[in-house]
């Protein structure tokens, strides 16, 4: 009987498309070439397991400790991550509590932007500093010096987005890390607005990455989960402390998804960010769109920062902007889109948008416009760009008449 076949090539070797192919493909017992889905939550266990630690981080215990699917997702993610190691979980949000949970204690202060994900806003506003008394201070991340000023001798950790949700705000990932080490903090950047091989965050400095996978890395909308990716000696203690002790661990079945949808996420991004940067450009152009912001456009307040540190791979697929009008006019205007459906989440191949409203969340800086105007979120999808351009230039002329 033929043994399954040890991994030819080290993944992080492989070029970008190759790499999302290939990594973290487990051949099993089977030999099936693609890892089959294991539902199981425990393993068979050697005659004398005693001295088999509880808390061990690795597959053939029991799937809180990690399962199969989950084993190989984390591996194709710490390849594309450019990482030693990387943690997958049951959300982007468990991925986000989780780093908080392992590397922040009594005591600590955290550094947070002030434009920032609805979820790490009201973690770092109302329940970690209510429940446990940990402290963070809002700032904001494009002036580096009230970064500087904002850190303090325990200051322990700095979070950030790369592009924020949902502003698009940009942040100087290589000069906030150079600010949080010389104050011996570590980096996080939330990357889920810049998945690989887009953007890299720990090529530039970032200590650890965390992705909703829900959202581009899966890319198809069925299925939830996070990761968490960085040097081992940071990882380790998430796997140990937030996955088997709070058990935040991603189901077999959305691990199996997720690194099938991965498969294609550098060919699915490049038809998003081409798509979204032609959108862009024609919402730009229209006398009835009352702001756009996408940093891909000269107008983006951070255009060129955005230029420099995405070296020309492109901009991203999502963008905030508002027709003229009030918040009612803007939900007129969605109602009115035929291709591009209402919904939450971004990164899905289908396009999606969302009316945020007028103070977006509580998120706590908003462009002056964003208020008073309302804000749509746009992900733009991997449909055909002219039918995209074309359903939003139909429902315009539906609400203007
Ligand atoms: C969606 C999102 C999250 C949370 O991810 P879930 O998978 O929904 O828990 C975190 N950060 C950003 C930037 C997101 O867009």
């Amino acid at each position: 009987m033929m043994t399954p076949r040890p991994d030819r090539t080290d993944p992080s070797s492989l070029a970008d498309l190759s790499m999302a192919v290939h990594a973290g493909i487990r051949l099993d017992s089977t030999l099936a070439l693609r890892t089959p889905l294991v539902m199981a939550n425990s393993y068979q266990l050697p005659d004398d397991p005693s001295d088999i630690s509880w808390s061990a981080t690795a597959p053939g215990l029991y799937t809180r400790n990690t399962g199969v699917n989950q084993a190989g997702l984390e591996a194709k993610l710490a390849a594309l991550d450019g990482a030693e190691d990387a943690v997958a979980l049951a959300s982007g949000v468990a991925a986000l509590h989780a780093v908080f949970f392992t590397h922040v204690s009594a005591g600590d202060h955290v550094l947070v932007s002030d434009v920032t994900y609805e979820a790490t806003w009201r973690l770092w506003t109302e329940l970690l500093p209510r429940r446990y008394g940990l402290e963070a201070t809002f700032v904001d991340i494009g002036d580096l010096d009230a970064v500087r000023a904002a850190m303090r001798p325990n200051t322990r950790l700095v979070c950030i987005e790369a592009i924020a949700n949902p502003t698009t705000k940009v942040a100087d990932v290589s000069a906030i890390a150079e600010i949080a080490h010389a104050a011996g903090a570590i980096l996080m950047v939330d990357s889920t607005f810049t998945p690989p091989p887009f953007y890299r965050p720990i090529a530039h400095g970032a200590d650890l990455v965390v992705h909703s996978l829900t959202k581009y890395i899966n890319g198809h909308g069925d299925a939830m989960g996070g990761s968490v990716a960085g040097r081992r000696e940071l990882i380790e203690p998430i796997k140990a402390d937030a996955m088997v002790d709070v058990g935040g661990v991603i189901s077999p079945f959305n691990a199996w998804q997720i690194q099938r949808g991965s498969v294609t996420l550098p060919l699915r991004l490049r038809q998003h960010f081409a798509s979204a940067e032609r959108i862009a450009a024609f919402l730009a152009e229209d006398p009835r769109v009352e702001y756009i912001f996408y940093p891909g456009l000269p107008t983006h307040p951070e255009h060129d920062l955005a230029v420099r540190q995405f070296g020309g791979r492109g901009f991203g697929g999502m963008m905030a902007f508002a027709v003229k009008g009030s918040p009612d006019v803007q939900n007129a205007f969605v109602a009115r889109l035929r291709l591009i459906t209402s919904g939450f989440s971004l990164g899905h191949d289908d396009s999606l948008i969302v009316h945020t409203g007028t103070e977006g969340g509580r998120v706590v800086t908003y462009p002056e416009p964003f208020r008073r105007h309302g804000h749509l979120r746009l992900s733009v999808g991997i449909e055909d760009t002219g039918d995209l351009i074309e359903d939003l230039g139909a429902a315009l002329d539906a609400t203007f008449g």
